[in-house]
């Protein structure tokens, strides 16, 4: 019996709208998941995400398991319980976070790098890499970034210690590849990956709580891509997941999104790891993307960073956000986003958080991370609805995109 289910209840060309049923309750896609890292949502309490109707949260295995450990959330009823949360919660397997505080923290690069690599960079990547951590053939072996002390993830401990967290939702151990990375070392960090996933499926045993994604690697290579997506569909998993590196682009994205969703089954739901920008939100929904996650929202608003709106002066050029901490707010009586339904445009102006952010008051990243989250959680409702009138494009001319 399986712990999470998904059915699609409209579909309009490649977009769809569906319902993802999990033991704590539905998820309706597509869905923007706020991330919780550490088992919060920066700046937020849990009221603050029900009143938010965050439609779930995303934690990280990496960071639970060095703090405070796995055995501890489980002793206190797992992640969802440990927080306060009562709504769906998934769990991230660790192994982007073993990437990224590795190799992407010395070479500033994330999933979507801006840079043109011209030559087969994998010998020098890989010299690099060894500081930080090393994959071998079973797992890898990483320092944590907190003390410094050596820890070892393999597919079976992945496993065991999402278990132990509890989350609705948790994700296969792959290994993640940067766009510096050469097509070779990406097939052969996607062949691990594969094996990996395989080892996963026989570790998951807590299938009647939670559902299992397998993730699709294979970096901004055609035939990886294809060849990952037909290996992870065909295993028997409730739930598949699009990640590593997205190439260098948008453009680039989009093309493994394009390459990628025709090879997968209709009815899994399909998760794409770690992006979550405006013009993302479009373009993953119009190809039938069920949910995605990603810090984007929360961190730039801890920045200064809030979004408005197309009739607010938003366009993809200035990604929909202002930099509330701009002198020229400093007497500015609107709200954020005039129009906007959230608890901080509907009781503060700009100016207001312009100086809390000048006074470095903490209330300052609290307010935008409400303002932030309530915009897209708004923007994905808008998107679920057009899907069901069969009216996206006209969303998303819109917002000036082309999805
Ligand atoms: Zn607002």
């Amino acid at each position: 019996m399986s712990a999470v289910k998904f059915h699609i209840t409209t579909r309009s060309g490649n977009a769809r709208t569906g319902v993802i049923a999990t033991p704590h309750g539905p998820i309706k896609t597509p869905a923007f998941i706020p991330v919780s890292t550490k088992a919060t949502v920066k700046t937020l309490d849990v009221h603050d995400l029900q009143k938010l109707k965050a439609p779930a949260v995303l934690a990280n295995a990496y960071h639970l398991y060095l703090r405070p450990g796995p055995e501890l959330i489980a002793k206190l009823g797992g992640v969802g319980e440990f927080m306060g949360w009562n709504g769906p919660t998934f769990t991230d397997s660790g192994g982007f976070q073993v990437f990224s505080l590795g190799f992407g923290l010395e070479h500033g690069v994330g999933k979507v790098a801006n840079i043109f690599p011209d030559e087969d960079l994998q010998g020098r990547a890989s010299q690099t890499r060894k500081r930080l951590f090393n994959i071998d053939k079973d797992g890898a072996n990483f320092v944590s970034h907190l003390d410094g002390s050596k820890h070892r993830f393999t597919p079976e401990n992945s496993i065991e210690i999402q278990q132990m967290l509890g989350a609705d939702i948790i994700f296969a151990f792959d290994e993640c590849t940067s766009p510096l990375h050469g097509k070779k070392y990406t097939a052969e960090a996607m062949e691990r990956t594969h094996a990996w996933a395989k080892r996963c499926l026989q570790a998951w045993t807590n299938r009647d709580k939670q559902g299992l994604y397998g993730i699709i690697q294979g970096g901004a290579y055609k035939d990886l891509r294809i060849a990952s997506s037909e290996f992870i569909c065909a295993l028997d998993t409730p739930g598949i997941a699009i990640g590593g590196s997205l190439g260098k682009s948008k453009k680039d994205m989009y093309e493994i999104m394009d390459w990628t969703i025709p090879v997968l089954p209709e009815d899994k739901p399909r998760h794409l790891l770690g992006i979550g920008e405006v013009e993302d939100l479009f373009g993953a929904s119009a190809r039938g993307i069920d949910t995605f996650d990603c810090v984007s929202p929360t961190r730039n608003a801890r920045n200064g960073s809030v979004y408005i709106r197309p009739e607010n002066g938003g366009t993809a050029k200035n990604k929909y956000s202002i930099n509330i901490r701009a002198g020229k707010y400093s007497q500015n009586t609107e709200p954020i986003d005039p129009g906007c339904k959230c608890f901080t445009c509907q009781n503060h102006s700009r100016a207001y958080i312009r100086h809390l952010f000048v006074s470095e008051e903490l209330l300052a990243m609290r307010l935008a991370t409400i303002h932030n989250l309530h915009f897209i959680f708004t923007l994905m409702a808008e998107i679920r609805h057009a899907i069901q009138q069969e009216t996206l494009h006209n969303l998303a001319d819109n917002w000036q995109i082309n999805p």
